[in-house]
């Protein structure tokens, strides 16, 4: 094994130190010193240092059974803010955030159509108008955004609907905002979200399925985000699915995200409705232009058994897609989250029948199919949770 230099190690043990207080709550220096093998003097050093920057602090004693009662302590929660920033397809939202994923002021600006260095300057404006909001330290900025990104150099490789390539994003913006700055994939950060502040016990493996405009996923293995060698891990919304399908934004044929995205259930209600078949959605629109997702989860849960149809038609080509990650990772919980994560458990069962009718009966029979209850938030929690993961070792 590697030696590692003194102060490497005092780095690790002080995350350590960390994300045991962060992990347990409220815990005495006792306690942390078992749960991390580092000794007493050692924890109760670090300890101090903390609550000397105001990030831990005393919270009250335990409970004395006899002896002296022990002192707890617990993550001061709102000694640090950080700003998570979702940089969606039709708004930028972002929010002020605290160290337990609190949300504690947001502001959406619409994009209306603004791309390159218009796109640009309205996450400027979004970060000033975040900044205004809090008067506590910030630990970060953290950006989740659609594209391909690369994460280590903060670059936007392309983001095709906000025309930018090879974007220095993180350095921009930590040259303006002097703070530290961390740019990914969107679907990546909802899955560090999900790992962070809605993980199961003992779980080290997770996977989040982002189904909204377009599909990605997001893996978490061995307890860090897979990126991937060319960062584009999960990039499974242009894995082809229809022989000769539709034609896809990337240039393919028969993308899944020609047949399970939101663009692709819009088209087929509003076909439904040109057809002129019985359904609810004439009753909740004038023109079919007027159908999008809203509309449709509205006809959904009016329990029209065409959009129905429509949104079993997406459970089943996610679930033949999610069989070969479950196939390639034998990764146990699988999150769907998105906009069309609204559709519930009707969608995540017929997502598990089609895992289970895709992949190895043995694998499958194990994976469990959830929807993430971070809803809209998911991007910015996981663009937080990015700042958390860097700047303090909490993830
Ligand atoms: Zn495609």
């Amino acid at each position: 094994m590697k030696k590692t230099s003194q102060e490497e190690s005092k780095i690790h043990n002080s995350r350590l130190v960390l994300r045991t207080i962060y992990a347990q709550g409220e815990i005495s220096r006792a306690n942390v010193s078992r749960l991390t093998g580092l000794t007493r003097t050692t924890v109760s050093d670090i300890v101090s240092r903390f609550i000397q920057q105001d990030l831990v602090v005393e919270t009250g004693t335990s409970p004395s059974r006899g002896g002296k009662p022990a002192i707890l302590l617990n993550l001061a929660d709102d000694s640090r803010h950080l700003l998570g920033i979702d940089l969606a397809n039709s708004e930028f939202r972002g929010a002020v955030i605290n160290l337990r994923g609190k949300v504690l002021h947001r502001i959406n600006l619409p994009v209306q159509e603004r791309d390159g260095e218009a796109a640009l300057s309205l996450v400027f404006t979004l970060i000033k108008g975040l900044l205004a909001l809090t008067d506590k330290p910030i630990l970060g900025i953290g950006i989740g955004t659609p594209g391909l990104m690369d994460p280590h150099a903060g670059v936007v490789r392309t983001a095709v609907n906000l025309d930018w390539r090879d974007l220095p994003l993180a350095d921009l913006l930590q040259e303006e905002f002097n703070l530290p700055t961390y740019v990914a994939n969107d679907c990546q950060v909802a899955a560090l979200a999900e790992f962070t502040f809605n993980r199961r016990q003992a779980e080290n493996n997770l996977v989040v399925v982002k189904v909204g405009r377009g599909i990605g996923a997001g893996i978490i293995l061995d307890g860090k985000l897979f990126y991937g060698d060319n960062f584009g891990a999960g990039e499974i919304g242009h894995m082809e699915i229809v022989k000769g399908g539709e034609p896809c934004l990337c240039g393919n044929y028969g993308c899944l995200e020609t047949v399970a995205s939101s663009r692709a259930i819009i088209r087929r209600a509003r076909t439904l409705l040109e057809k002129g078949e019985p359904t609810v959605l004439s009753q909740l629109v004038s023109s079919p232009d007027e159908i999008n997702t809203d509309v449709i989860l509205k006809a959904f849960e009016a329990g029209d058994p065409g959009v129905q149809s429509i949104v079993d038609e997406v459970g089943q080509q996610l679930g033949f897609a999610i069989a070969h990650l479950v196939c390639a990772l034998n990764i146990n919980r699988v999150v769907i989250a998105g906009s069309l994560a609204r559709f519930g458990d009707r969608l995540t069962r017929t997502i598990q029948e089609h895992v289970e009718q895709g992949a190895l009966r043995a694998l499958a029979g194990e994976t469990r199919i959830e929807i993430s209850p971070l809803g809209r938030d998911i991007v910015i929690l996981g663009a937080a949770s990015l700042i958390l993961s860097n700047e303090v070792g909490l993830v």
